[in-house]
């Protein structure tokens, strides 16, 4: 898909990856829709001044099938359509499974896999329609190998990857492409909340010996945006973390 003067809508694009993978659609000349929890700050908006490209900001939590619904129809009516959909919006909560609370446990999966479930309904029929599309589900390793302390974060992650591949394979004859990407370990506030000690013990299963920027992983969802012939994949950007 040619980038230039389309919309690419980005849950959870206040800061980090979100953020980062805005900024690298807004420099190939596509508009953007920011998107948050909280409400975007102007000093945001105006970051973007130099791509010449439209911004909006549309604040909303994912979770909530009303607010998602509500956040693609205002994008829209501002924009006209939503070409590219990244679902990146995610938060963790991680503890031990035996103190995991019920709540830690459904407030995960509501916003990591139900908000995906969310913003990819409210956007797919338009899509369809139009016979064009790419929706990118940014996952995590996590969600391929598990993790100590995260049941949680890690079945959100892995049933993102479930829901790509089934969601690809309803709408790959419709123009439609669906993929996933699952980041390693990236630098991000996310990750910056980590141990260092547990940093340590990540990086040393790392080949690459290094974190990864975001602003690698926005490549990589410009790259899946761009590219015509690539459906239903999960792209681990790990730093050769997960190689088989
Ligand atoms: P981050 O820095 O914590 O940013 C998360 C973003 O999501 C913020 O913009 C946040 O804004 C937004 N958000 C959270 N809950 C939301 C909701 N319910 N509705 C709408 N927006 C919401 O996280 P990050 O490290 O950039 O991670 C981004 C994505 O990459 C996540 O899905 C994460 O699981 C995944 N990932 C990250 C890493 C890593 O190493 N950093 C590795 C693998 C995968 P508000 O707080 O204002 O809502």
């Amino acid at each position: 898909m040619e980038i230039t003067s389309k919309n690419v809508f980005i849950t959870g694009s206040s800061r980090g990856i979100g953020l980062a993978i805005a900024h690298q659609f807004a420099k190939l000349g596509a508009n953007v829709v920011l998107n948050g929890r909280s409400a975007i700050s102007q000093d945001l908006i105006n970051s973007f001044d130099d791509y010449g490209v439209k911004v909006i900001a549309v604040s909303g939590d994912v979770s909530n099938y009303a607010d998602a619904k509500c956040m693609v129809d205002e994008a829209v009516a501002q924009l006209g359509s939503i070409d590219v959909l990244v679902n990146n919006a995610g938060i963790t909560r991680d503890k031990l499974m035996l103190k995991m609370t019920e709540e830690d446990f459904e407030t995960v999966l509501k916003i990591n896999l139900t908000g995906a479930f969310n913003m990819t309904q409210s956007v797919l029929k338009p899509m369809t329609k139009a016979r064009q599309g790419a929706i990118i589900n940014i996952s995590s390793v996590v969600g391929l190998t598990g993790n100590i302390g995260q049941a949680n974060y890690a079945a959100s992650k892995a049933g993102l990857i479930g829901f790509t591949k089934s969601v690809a394979r309803e709408v790959a004859a419709r123009g439609v492409r669906v993929n996933a990407i699952a980041p390693g370990f990236i630098e991000s506030d996310m990750t910056d909340v980590i141990p260092e000690k547990m940093k340590e013990a990540m990086l040393a299963q790392i080949p690459m010996k290094r974190v990864g920027k975001a602003d690698e992983v926005a490549q990589l969802a410009s790259f899946l945006a761009q590219q015509e012939y690539l459906t239903g994949q999960v792209v681990a950007i790990d730093g050769g973390m997960t190689m088989q």
